[in-house]
């Protein structure tokens, strides 16, 4: 039961099917990374899970555990212990790191409770210690004229406040350079727990060699084709996808 589970699941996004079947459990304590090539639908997964409006499930399950999450509203998945980096990519002028991780943890609360600054603040700066986050970041505006690494730094950061059950990470389009990816491994691995599991979605083998996952997963054509250790991670980088095509993919057709 404690585990993320989808079954069977049939999506499509205007009448166009994306993923096929997809099967995959994620139990708390593991991390499992996704990969493959473009348009294969690693995205569309992660944003389902999420509740994203733009995508029909046509058939299938999505159940946080043993729990349904079908047809529930984002926010609402978000407070059953769901986290999709990403999630708030957007600048916002004006608003401070602090406060809005804090609208966030409040919109967990029952109606009416209310955080205490302190304890907040003195959490907060403990997770930014952890992180090795300078504190003058707190103040600045939340991803405004931010760098890649800092949207990283910043990203984690809410992540390690809202203590997810579940944390999705998509890193496909990001454009990581080499030390964004050390601070989303180093979060990664720092939050590592037997409470939490993990979805990494990345292209870069590189970001294996920093966050060792359990398992690996290579996602094809709307399906998962084939799944292994960590060490398929280096397969890949040296083999191609055109190796899983050939090997797995016909397979299942
Ligand atoms: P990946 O992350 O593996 O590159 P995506 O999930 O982004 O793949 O995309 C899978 C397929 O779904 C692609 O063919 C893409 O064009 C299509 N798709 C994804 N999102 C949308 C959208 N919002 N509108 C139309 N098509 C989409
Ligand atoms: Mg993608």
């Amino acid at each position: 039961m404690n585990r993320l589970e989808i079954k069977q699941l049939n999506v499509s996004i205007n009448g166009q099917p994306i993923l096929k079947d997809f099967n995959l459990e994620i139990p708390k304590g593991e991390v499992h990374a996704l990969m493959g090539p473009n348009g294969t639908g690693k995205s569309t997964l992660s944003k389902v899970i999420a509740g994203h409006e733009d995508y029909t499930v046509e058939s299938g399950e999505i159940l946080l555990d043993g729990q349904s999450i079908l047809g529930q509203e984002p926010d609402e998945i978000a407070h059953a212990g769901v986290f999709l980096a990403f999630q708030y990519p957007m600048e916002i002028p004006g608003v401070s790191i602090a406060n809005f991780i804090r609208a966030a943890r409040v919109a967990r609360l029952p109606e009416g409770e209310e955080i205490n600054a302190v304890a907040y603040y003195k959490e907060l700066y403990e997770k930014m210690d952890a992180l090795k986050m300078d504190r003058s970041f707190t103040s600045r505006s939340l991803n405004e004229g931010f760098s890649g690494g800092e949207k990283k730094r910043c990203e984690i950061l809410q992540m390690a406040m809202l203590e997810p059950s579940y944390c999705l990470m998509d890193e496909t389009d990001s454009g990581l350079d080499i030390d964004a990816l050390r601070i989303v491994a180093d979060g990664v691995n720092h939050m590592r727990s037997e409470d939490r599991g993990f979805l990494v979605i990345t292209h870069y083998q590189r970001l294996l060699d920093y966050i060792v996952p359990d398992v690996v997963h290579v996602m094809f054509d709307g399906r998962i084709v084939h799944s292994g250790s960590a060490e398929l991670a280096k397969e890949l980088e040296a083999k191609g996808y055109d190796w899983v095509k050939e090997t797995f993919a016909t397979a299942t057709a």
